[in-house]
Parts: structure tokens; sequence; C-alpha cells
């Protein structure tokens, strides 16, 4: 059985000092032992400061991006040396790298190995745009950048999955449970197809979009929906907390 999980994308919000007191109060608001795996994505510049924050605590840290090569001549670039040791994760493949960084399945693909050289657990992220999924072509979408962004991965043990339909990324209008629910089947099945039903079966595949405390329940519901990669939502202490909440009764029997 999958252990569910709730992660938050911070993006670029919170300064050195608010990024500790969110975690510490969202650290202080999880008195209780959860089912869930949690984990908070800060900016670079507070995953020290904020991995501190957390010792012995059961959130887990992740980085939002880092580069594909280890050291060098890369001003203002990030590696996975550098990581590694103060989180855990690494969200690769968002939508808006991709929009915004024109961040190709390609570069994605090195990062995710470069990734798991260095031991950090990669939450690839892929979804169409309206326009892809108004021309029906959500599965045609997803399914490249899928076999392109694992193109050359062996191993997937401690990958994560997040599907993301950009039309759904801050824009308050959620996908359906259903429909998130189909087309991360069609992700564990190309994930069948291309390593094994162990593989795919064990690998955790969030849904990602104008997740809140209220729809949350929707997802999480879902056969194939382990959990949820929340965006504003997870600047907001109680309503973060109330997802994770609802997660752990729905899906946290395990
Ligand atoms: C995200 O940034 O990955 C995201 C899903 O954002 P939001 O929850 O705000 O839509």
């Amino acid at each position: 059985m999958r252990v569910p999980m709730i992660a938050g994308n911070w993006k670029m919000n919170t300064n050195h000092q608010e990024a500790v007191k969110l975690v510490k109060d969202l650290d202080a608001g999880l008195n209780e032992r959860i089912p869930v795996d949690v984990v908070a994505c800060p900016p670079f510049i507070s995953l020290a400061s904020v991995s501190e924050a957390l010792t012995g605590s059961q959130i887990r840290v992740g980085a939002q991006n880092m580069y594909f090569e280890e050291k060098g001549a890369y001003t203002g670039e990030v590696s996975a040396l550098m990581l590694k040791g103060l989180c855990q994760y690494v969200i690769l493949g968002h939508s808006e790298r991709r929009q915004y960084f024109l961040e190709t399945d390609e570069i994605v693909s090195r990062k995710i190995k470069m990734a798991l050289k260095y031991q950090l657990k990669p939450i690839l992220c892929v979804g169409e745009n309206l326009e892809q999924n108004e021309a029906g072509k959500t599965e045609e979408v997803v399914t490249r950048q899928i076999r392109r962004s694992l193109d050359g991965i062996e191993t997937i043990e401690t990958l994560i999955v997040a599907y993301e339909p950009i039309w759904a990324i801050g824009t308050g209008k959620a996908a359906t449970g259903d429909l998130a629910n189909r087309t991360i089947s069609l992700i564990r099945s190309l994930l069948q197809q291309k390593y094994s039903a162990q593989a795919a079966n064990a690998i955790r595949i969030l849904y990602g979009g104008s997740v809140t405390a209220g729809n949350i329940g929707e997802f999480v519901s879902q056969s194939d929906i382990d959990g949820g990669l929340v965006g504003g939502a997870s600047l907001k202490v109680s309503e973060f907390l109330s997802i994770i909440r609802t997660t752990a009764q729905l899906r946290g029997g395990v």
C-alpha cells in the first residue's frame, strides 16, 4: 500500500523569517503522528534554516528546482550536490519552470538523473495546458512528458509524479477527482509498460492544481491518486493542516 503524500510548493513566497515561522507553525500544528508523508518546499535560501527548524519533526523538506550539473561555472544555479543534506525531495519539471525558464523534457530528464545520483527524491511534474486540454490532447501530452522525462532512467523506486494540469494551477479551477484519476491511471500504466507492475504500483502519483481543504477529499478518495502537490494553500497553516488531516482520514490506514 502506498503512503499518501502532501507536498507544499511555496514557490517564490516567504522571506527567510517568514519561512521559518511558517514551518514552525505547521510543525506545532501537527502534534499527532500522521500517516501521511508531509513535505515543505521553501525557496532555496530558506532550505537550511527550515531544515534545522524541523529537526526531529515528521515534516520533510524539498527544493523547488535544481540544476543538472554537479558544480562549476553556472552562476546562480544550485546543484544536487549542494542540496544533499539540506532536503530529501526536489520538485522537477514544474510547469512554471517549463513555461518561464524554457525547461524541456530533456533538461528535466538530466535533472532527474542527477537528483537520483545524490539520493534526492524527484517529484516529477507533468500536465497539459488549456489549449491542449480543449483539443483533447491531454493523454498525448502527458505520455510524451513521462516518456521523455524518464528517458534513460532505469530505476524509479524513489520517484514521485505529480499530475498538474496547467489550467488548474493557481486558477481556483481544480480538475475533478474523476478526470484527474483517469490521467493518473494512464501515468501508472505508462510506468508499468516501461518498468514493471510492481514498480508502477509502488509509485506515489499526486494531483496538483488549486487543491484546497475543501476539495482534497475528492482527489485522495480516488483509487490512483496518492495525495497532492499544493501551491497557494500550502502557505496557509490551518488550511494546509486541514488538507493533511483529510488525507490521513481518507487514505491514512497504512
Ligand atoms: C503548484 O504550484 O504546483 C500548484 C499546484 O499551485 P496551486 O495549488 O496554487 O494551484
